[in-house]
């Protein structure tokens, strides 16, 4: 039996999806852009698509752009955003935020403009006084995403969006893990600009979207074509935008009855985690998290080994830290926390999906804490 809990990275095809890509992959293969009727007539189809994505945030079809995922939406409405006026280049954004944002940031402040990180909490919750003490009459636009992937935890969006507005600015949010996992209203929370991507909620990979509020005049970002009003050339990516439709509209239909089973689902994974592995910590356990997601800390115990060692038994999780270049580096987004590198280097992540189901809960309850506890018993680092 495979186990994977590993869906902030990516998530399984819904069934429902792949039925509706694959004729768009098959005999339904012409260019949308094209004039003849072949091409044309599937158009319709990517607007119906459109019209989907939409009623999955409260916008409108307008204001939906196609991407190819959430790091070009992302990317986009960050370089896009710093050119809209010359008077207010700045950005404000938050030191957890993913590498998309991140480092679209930092190409941002190469280019002589200012750029604020704002601080988190030792729960990973906003420090508001952080937040709006980088706020200047230069500051263009603020990014503050919609929920953590390592940790889960929901930042205060309506909040940092009335600020920004407060100080003319304009707001941007990385709704990628929260989009399908809890509610999400454009209007109501004052969102200027939200990305969302496909494989997150059970769509294809190398889809995504970029909400944009009407009214606001961004520059084109790729250019070489006519494609989604000039803003973004290129030809359609048609199975992809049909699968994210598919895909907003089941993540819709069941979102308030999965966000209370997968709740439940990862209270009950919390819980024996903690019974079973005594000193296992719930990494942000007091802040309003994302019912899909919990990262817990297996203090003197490497990630490393533990993910090793359940792989071998079918269970996919993923660590807190991200291996680059070969080389194992602690999680910033942990870091920013004040989780030393001693105990970051412990932390586990676990993240539901709508397919997961309470025997595979049941199994890693019974799988892991054996190997946690025979690590811990052997490790130079435990009982420190
Ligand atoms: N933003 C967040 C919060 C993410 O978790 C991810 C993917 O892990 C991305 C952006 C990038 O999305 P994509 O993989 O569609 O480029």
């Amino acid at each position: 039996m495979k186990v994977y809990l590993d869906n902030n990275a990516t998530t399984r095809i819904a069934p429902e999806v792949l039925d509706a890509m694959l004729p768009f992959l098959t005999e339904k293969f012409g260019n949308p852009s094209s004039f003849h009727s072949f091409g044309s007539d599937l158009m319709e189809e990517i607007e119906a698509a459109r019209e989907k994505v939409a009623a999955l945030l409260g916008a409108h079809a307008g204001e939906i752009v196609f991407t190819s995922g959430g790091t070009e939406s992302d990317n986009m409405a960050l370089t896009c955003s710093a050119s809209i006026n010359p008077l207010k280049p700045g950005l404000v954004t938050s030191t957890i935020e993913h590498p998309a944002v991140l480092e679209t940031a930092e190409c941002i402040r190469s280019r002589g403009h200012p750029v604020g990180l704002s601080e988190v909490n030792h729960d990973g919750t906003l420090n508001m006084d952080s937040f709006i003490s980088l706020i200047t009459e230069q500051t263009g636009l603020v990014s503050i995403m919609m929920a953590n992937n390592e940790t889960g935890v929901i930042m205060p969006v309506e909040e940092t969006a009335r600020i920004a507005h407060e100080r003319g600015a304009l707001f941007h949010t990385d709704a990628v893990q929260a989009a399908g996992k809890i509610p999400i209203d454009v209007r109501s929370s004052g969102i200027d600009m939200l990305s969302i991507s496909a494989h997150k909620l059970h769509g294809p990979k190398g889809a995504g979207a970029l909400f944009i509020r009407e009214g606001i005049d961004l520059p084109p970002f790729m250019l070489g074509g006519h494609q989604e009003n000039g803003l973004r050339a290129g030809t359609y990516n048609t199975a992809g935008i049909i699968g994210l439709g598919v895909a907003a509209s089941l993540a819709a239909e069941h979102l308030l009855e999965e966000k209370g089973r997968t709740g439940l689902l990862l209270g009950r994974l919390e819980a024996g985690i903690l019974e079973k592995c005594p000193g296992a910590i719930i990494v942000s356990a007091g802040a309003r998290r994302l019912p899909n997601t919990a990262t817990v800390l297996f203090r003197g115990v490497e990630s490393e080994a533990v993910m090793t060692l359940l792989d071998i038994e079918g269970i996919c999780v993923s660590s807190g830290s991200a291996c680059s270049t070969g080389e194992e580096t602690s999680s910033y987004v942990l870091a920013a926390m004040g989780i030393g590198a001693d105990d970051a280097n412990t932390a586990l992540r676990f993240s539901l999906s709508r397919y997961t189901t309470g025997r595979e809960i049941d199994c890693v309850l019974e799988v892991l804490p054996p190997i946690i506890n025979k690590l811990r018993k052997i490790s130079p680092y435990a009982n420190r």
